[in-house]
């Protein structure tokens, strides 16, 4: 029988590694292979696995003469040319709903640390000061919460904030198919104008499309509430980060946390250096109950796919 060749191009959790060659393929795994070796070695591959560091972009796909199929361990797809690749007869796989409760409690993690200030009071006792007079926080109880993009993410969020008796409104531009989540959580559907004029935390979980790159600019920050907060752990170019700096520094935004940036790693800490910004090195899915989901669910599919071409 043929031999079948996998090459894994970001590292993936050991359970989903174990899987593949078990099913017999040659997995090879490159953690820090660099975009131009990618294009000099993918020619060799019937399979690749990424995360969201590896770039495979069409030039990636026309030199990939065997390839069957590209794995994204996680949700996102903007690093993948999804259009070359369906044109090229290659598929895409991912796993969804393997980072949701990571993601969403991390959320909510971001939320409450925006709400009591916890990194700043941290890091000023580390430096021997006591600042409780100046740490007077809010509390997310009676609040109102904004949600946009109301997918698998959204709805966990939802879930989990109303443990803390929020009030929850939604906006997703697919509101119909995800109807019956929002009455699930006792949530509103709601425009986009007033979701932002309601809210005082708004929280975006939509994938990165040409659509929703910089949907949150200077036009929609100026419609939020003066002193609301803002969270964003879906993707950088979302969020207009020049925009978002600005309405930091006016005043008109109370806070900001951030996980993810247009940028990764950001190039100067103009806007995670703010005091006013909470930010985390893109970990949203960073747990290692999220990793295996994500390693194990793209293994299954891979395995599934190549056996199949196999016949
Ligand atoms: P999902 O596909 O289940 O949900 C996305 C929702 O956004 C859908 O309901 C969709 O209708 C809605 N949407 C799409 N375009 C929209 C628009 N223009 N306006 C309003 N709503 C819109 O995806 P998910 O699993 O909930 O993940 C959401 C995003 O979170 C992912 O695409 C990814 O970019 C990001 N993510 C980040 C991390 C991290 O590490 N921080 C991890 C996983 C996912």
């Amino acid at each position: 029988m043929e031999e079948v060749r996998v090459l894994i191009c970001d590292p993936i959790h050991e359970d989903g590694v174990r899987k593949l060659r078990e099913a017999g393929f040659t997995v090879d795994e490159r953690p820090d292979i660099t975009g131009e070796e990618l294009l000099r070695v993918i020619g060799d591959y019937d399979a690749i696995v990424v995360r969201s560091r590896t770039k495979v972009r069409a030039e990636v796909l026309r030199a990939a003469k065997r390839l069957k199929v590209v794995a994204r361990a996680g949700v996102g797809l903007d690093n993948i040319d999804v259009k070359e690749a369906e044109a090229r007869g290659i598929r895409v796989v991912n796993s969804p709903g393997g980072p949701s409760i990571a993601v969403a409690e991390l959320t909510l993690g971001l939320m409450l640390s925006l709400a009591r200030s916890i990194p700043l009071a941290d890091r000023t006792m580390k430096q021997g000061e006591w600042i409780k007079k100046r740490l007077r926080g809010r509390e997310l109880r009676g609040k109102t919460l904004g949600i946009i993009g109301f997918g698998r993410i959204g709805y966990q969020v939802a879930k989990r904030a109303r443990a803390f008796e929020m009030k929850i409104l939604v906006y997703d531009v697919a509101i119909q198919r995800v109807m019956k989540y929002v009455k699930e959580v006792g949530g509103e559907a709601v425009t986009l104008k007033e979701l932002l004029r309601r809210s005082d935390f708004v929280t975006l979980h939509v994938p990165l499309l040409p659509q929703t790159r910089h949907m949150i600019s200077e036009r929609e920050l100026s419609m939020m509430k003066d002193g609301a907060y803002l969270i964003n752990t879906s993707r950088g170019g979302v969020v207009d980060e020049e925009a978002l700096k600005e309405a930091l520094r006016s005043g008109k935004l109370a806070g900001a946390a951030l996980d993810v940036y247009e940028t990764e790693p950001p190039e100067d800490t103009s806007l995670t250096g703010m005091d006013k910004v909470v930010c985390t090195p893109h970990i949203g899915a960073q747990t290692e109950e999220a990793q295996r989901a994500n390693a194990v669910i793209v293994a299954e599919k891979l395995i599934e796919i190549l056996k199949e071409k196999r016949g």
